[in-house]
Order: structure tokens, then sequence, then C-alpha cells
């Protein structure tokens, strides 16, 4: 036997016998880690412990505490979903299964639909599998053995896979659970050791697939689950999960009455009344954001001739997101799916001068984009939206300074929400177009930009567009998902395609640099964001109804309405509730509502001009003057307050 070498993580290093298993040099560390162990790092390949070392290694130890593991102990529960669901029901085919951020699925052809008293009872069979302690055994198996192995047994998709997939290989991997009459599955692993190592997890769901994703192949069954080291854990991103459900803005929206949808409109948001307050007032926002520091709104044609396109591009690379229609002379025209071209028309539309620079255009107009319907989901994929969108064209020494004032706006804007938020540097990909020293510059001005503005970003190397490096931004909502929805993007091609010119200082011409920046992006999609982060309970500047007043009798109607005349001249957004119900039955709607301010009047606080406030939040807080409460109110919205 030949003595290899094996370099540990600290840089010291063992000799053993070529042929040593993973799991071995675990042991040799320590016993503790070798009981934790799940798979482990040879060079740069993750592999099983039992893997033997065949050559001088890097060996590096994965247990639960580092973060790839997760995505293999899911991978592992998904076999073991897939071997309990082979126990119990003989027939069903296997698909894929493949670990997911939040956990994992797996495929299966089956006679009926699983129902959920399925789901209880493959989950209970995971469970004594898993108690069972069976080992997950990689084993390589003759390509042709394997296809033959698969075909016997009546798992054509599997059949298919290997054949898709080895092509030219001799010997085919597969992982057992046991032994091959338990479970094997077609699958390159790596796997945890044992099925005892999986403690925690839990089936959460089924829905309709198809086989390789496509409507046109075979209808399979999908089972959910998800998988974590500890049952705290699992226990934790369940009550996640039900919080967001009850959040689901979908639902939300239906209870506040926010917005609507109709199968002849497939991804196209009805704005009911209130919704149409909230959009309304983000809108009008974000017009105060970028009004004072510099943009100048416009609005471009939603129609253009296709001409427009094929300079841009889109008509080659973008066509089939684009709705076509044909204009009465019978020219081919596409809606817009973004503003960006109609604004490079806009900054041809005149001469420009180095003095007009940076030009800052913000468009809110619709945008539409044929998205498949099977996509479509409530505000957050959607056909129609508009964008809070714009485009600065700027001289290349200007870059870093307008990025600048850029992020700062950002972290405005969702400081105002109550948004935690990070930045990500987007750097150059291996295949870009234009000069390796233009790009350096650009590259150095961002930073210059992030690091002028204390903002903290990581960096994605190589993640950048084709045409320029950006900054993207992440949002963290209350419940902790993330949501990328600010974007600086540095473009030195569009300008290029649409021939851009200004004049410089020198008198001669020269191309702008195009920023496109948005801060909310899809305006749709931040408002299904917002719902799901404050669960409908908006803060007092956002909420569509901000005050509801609620006579306790009759009589008191009309200074009822005299408060909500007073609330309203002063720009409140109240309404009188007059239906003929009791007070605390209109509280309780309103709470539900989740109207900020229910100001009860009766004969007391119509005969001294006061109201009795209620807090959606902090309950009864007393009786007060009609002018305190506005004074207060307007004080609340002015600052933004949050809660
Ligand atoms: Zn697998
Ligand atoms: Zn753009």
């Amino acid at each position: 036997m030949s003595q290899i070498t094996v370099t540990l993580p600290d840089g010291s290093q063992k000799q053993v016998e070529s042929g040593t298993p993973v799991s071995a040099i675990a042991a040799a560390i320590s016993p503790r880690l070798a009981d934790a162990a799940l798979v482990a790092w040879v060079n740069d390949r993750l592999v099983d412990l039992d893997h033997p070392l065949s050559a001088d290694a890097t060996v590096r130890i994965v247990t639960s505490k580092n973060p790839e593991a997760l995505e293999v102990y899911r991978h592992s529960t998904a076999h073991l979903l897939a071997a309990a669901v082979t126990a119990l029901f003989p027939n069903v085919q296997c698909g894929i299964g493949p670990p997911t951020d939040e956990g994992f699925f797996y495929d299966f052809v089956v006679e009926r639909p699983f129902v959920p008293e399925d789901l209880a009872a493959i989950e209970a069979k995971m469970r004594e599998l898993a108690d069972a302690g069976f080992a997950y055994e990689r084993q390589m198996w003759p390509r042709d053995e394997a296809i033959a192995f698969f075909r016997q047994r009546g798992e054509p998709l599997k059949v298919q896979l290997i054949e898709e997939k080895t092509a030219g290989q001799a010997e085919v991997s597969v992982y057992t659970i046991k032994d091959r009459d338990t479970f094997v599955d077609f699958c390159v692993g790596p796997h945890v050791p044992a099925t005892g190592k999986l403690k925690a997890f839990k089936l959460t769901t089924t829905s309709n697939a198809y086989w390789k994703g496509d409507a046109k192949n075979q209808p399979m069954q999908r089972v959910y689950g998800t998988a974590f080291f500890t049952q705290k854990e699992l226990d934790e991103h369940l009550a996640r999960i039900e919080e967001a459900k009850k959040r689901d803005h979908r639902r939300v929206g239906k209870e506040l009455g926010l917005f609507t949808f109709h199968p002849w409109a497939p991804g196209a948001t009805f704005w009911l009344a209130k919704g149409t307050v909230l959009y309304n007032t983000l809108s009008n926002y974000m017009r105060g954001v970028l009004i004072p520091a510099g943009y100048q709104e416009v609005k471009a044609p939603i129609v253009f001739n296709k001409a427009l396109w094929q300079t841009s591009g889109h008509w080659d690379y973008y066509q089939d997101n684009m709705f076509l229609v044909k204009s009465s002379d019978d020219e081919e025209m596409g809606l817009k799916p973004m503003n960006c071209p109609g604004h490079f028309l806009l900054f041809g539309s005149e001469k420009r001068s180095y003095r007009d620079l940076p030009l800052r255009f913000h468009e809110q107009t619709p945008l539409h984009r044929n998205e498949a319907s099977g996509t479509l989901s409530g505000l957050t994929r959607v056909r129609q939206f508009s964008q809070d969108d714009g485009h600065c064209f700027v001289m290349q020494d200007q870059i870093a300074s307008e990025v600048e004032a850029l992020i700062k706006l950002i972290q405005r804007v969702y400081g105002d929400f109550g948004l935690s938020y990070a930045a990500k540097l987007s750097t150059r990909p291996d295949k870009f177009l234009g000069e390796i020293a233009t790009w350096d510059d650009a590259e150095a001005s961002l930073r210059r930009a992030l690091d002028a503005s204390e903002q903290s970003y990581t960096l994605n190397a190589g993640d950048g567009t084709f045409y320029g490096p950006k900054i993207d931004f992440d949002i963290t909502d209350a419940l902790g998902r993330k949501w990328q929805c600010g974007t600086i993007q540095l473009d030195y091609q569009m300008p290029e395609r649409f021939d851009l010119r200004y004049t410089g200082a020198d008198n001669a011409e020269h191309r702008p640099v195009v920023i496109h920046r948005a801060i909310f992006g899809s305006l749709e999609r931040f408002i299904g964001i917002l719902v799901e982060h404050f669960a409908g309970a908006f803060p007092l500047w956002l909420a569509p109804v901000q005050a509801t007043v609620l006579p306790i009798a009759d009589r008191h109607l009309d200074y009822a309405r005299e408060v909500v005349g007073t609330l309203a001249r002063a720009g409140l957004r109240a309404e009188v509730d007059d239906r003929q119900e009791k007070v605390n039955y209109k509280i309780r709607e309103a709470q539900l509502q989740k109207i900020p301010y229910m100001l009860v009047v009766g004969d007391r606080e119509a005969a001294e001009k006061a109201v009795a406030v209620r807090s959606r939040a902090k309950g009864d807080l007393g009786a007060r003057p009609l002018d305190t409460f506005l004074a207060d109110a307007l004080a609340e919205i002015a600052s933004k307050q949050l809660s």
C-alpha cells in the first residue's frame, strides 16, 4: 500500500495509506468530529465520508455547522422521502428530488393524487427509516446494467435521465438506502452517511407537476418537505411559513379591499379605491424624493414601432417577452417592456451639451411583459406594472458622484419604510462589451460611491451585465425574506446603439454613460412586499384610510361628518362609519381593516369639539380636542412614523 499525504484546514499533514476513507481522517482528528461529520471536501469536491482517498489531498470535514451541509442534508431527506413513497406505493415511478432554498421536493408518477393522509403516512414511514439508521451507500454500476435495472423495475424516467446525463460514461453513480431493494436512486450525491443523521423534517404540501416542468410531458405529483438540523429551527421555519400565509398579499389585499384580478386580464391588477390611494401615495412619495434630487418626470409612449426594438436589441433578444400589435397601416409595433429605449429617444431629441449633464429622466408609465400565464402570481409576477424607473445620462467622471447621490436616496427611501437592506456590487463578467480600462474605471467609481455613502456591500465578482457593472439592493422584510428591489446599472452599450452624443467643453462630441436605476423596482411588486412586511397594518402615512369616525348614536352623525370634514380639509384620509351597528362592532371591523385611528364621538365629544381616540396598535388613548388629534396625526404623517 502506498502512503499519501492529507493536508488539514489548519495546515497540518497526516500520512495515511492510499484507500483510507475520509471518515478515518475525521476520527483521527477527534471522536466528536467523527460523530458530527456529514460529508467532506476533498480538494474542491464534496464527497461522502466513505470516499476512499487515493492521492495527496487537502481534506476538510463538513458538519452541520458549515453552510454547505444543509443542502446535502435536505437532498438526503429527499431520498428518504422517495424511499418511504416507494415502500408505501409500490407502483409509483420516481422523477427527480433536489434540495431547494426552503427544503426539498420529489416528483412521482402516481396512480392517484396524494391526499393529506398520505403525507402523514409517508412522513411516519420516513421517521421509521430514519430511526433504523440505514446507511447511504454510493455504488458505481456499469451503465448498461444500471439502465437495464431501472427499466426492469418500471422506472422509465430514471432510464431516460441516465441515458441523457451519462452518455459516454462506462459507469454511473447510484445511491442505496440500506440495499437496492429498500431504495436505490440514480444520483451523483454526496449524501449523509446514514438515515439516522436526519432528525428534524416535515412534509409540507403536494402539488401538480410535470416531468421536466413541461406541461406537454407526463403529469406528476410533487411532494414538498423541509428539513433542519434541529427541531427548534424546523419549528421556527414552520411558524414563519404560517405567518407568511397569514400575511400573503393576495389574501390581505382581498381582506383590505386593495386590488383584484380577472381571468380576462391575466397578470394585470385592478386597483380598487383603497389600493389606488396606496399606489398613488407611493408614486407621489417617489416624485417627492426624485424631483428635488434633480429628476425630470417624463412620459414616453407605450407602443413603439419595431424599428426601435431592433435598435435596442429587444427584437432579437426579448421578443418572446413582448406583446406585439399591428397598427392600422400594418406596421409591426411592440408594447414597451422597459422605459430605457423611450428615454434614449428623448435624450436624442435635442442637442445636448456637457452643461445639461447629469440629465435625469424618471417615468412611471405602465410596462408590459408577456410572462407565461403559469408563472403569474398576485402582485409579484405580473404582465402589467409600473416602475419608479429612471435613467441618468452622465459623463464618465460624473459616475462616482451620481451613484453616491443615488445610494443616499436608496438609503433614505428604504429607511422611510423601515426595511433593512444589503448592497451587492457586480463586476465585469467573462463575456463583456467595451474596453477593460473603461470597466476598471467604472468599477472603481462604484466602489468610491459605496465608500463615500458608507454603504457596506458584498462583491459578486463577474456577475455584472455584459454592458456594465451594477449595484443591486436586496431588502429584508419582517419575516426575514430577501427581495431584490433597487438597482444601479452602468451602461456603455445603449448610448452606442442609439448613437447618443453631447457636446463637451472641448466642443467635440462625446458619448454619455447611462445609469439605469430604480429604488422600488416594480411598484406592484413593492406594494406586495409592503403588504406582507406590515401584514396590512400600514403606518399612518401609507394607510389608505387613516381614521374612521364612529358615532355612538344616530344623533351624533352630524358631528361625525363635521369631524371627517375637518380632517379631510387638513389632508387626512378619513371616513365615517354610519352603519346602524353598535360602536364595539364598528371598532372590531375597523381593527380588522387595520385602520390606524378610530375616533368615537358621542354627546360629550360633540359638545366639546373632541374625539375619543382609539389607536389600532395602542388601544384606547382617551378623549382629546379634535385640533390636538389632528395636529398629532399630521406630525406623525410628516415624520413617516412607522408605528
Ligand atoms: Zn439524489
Ligand atoms: Zn433602463
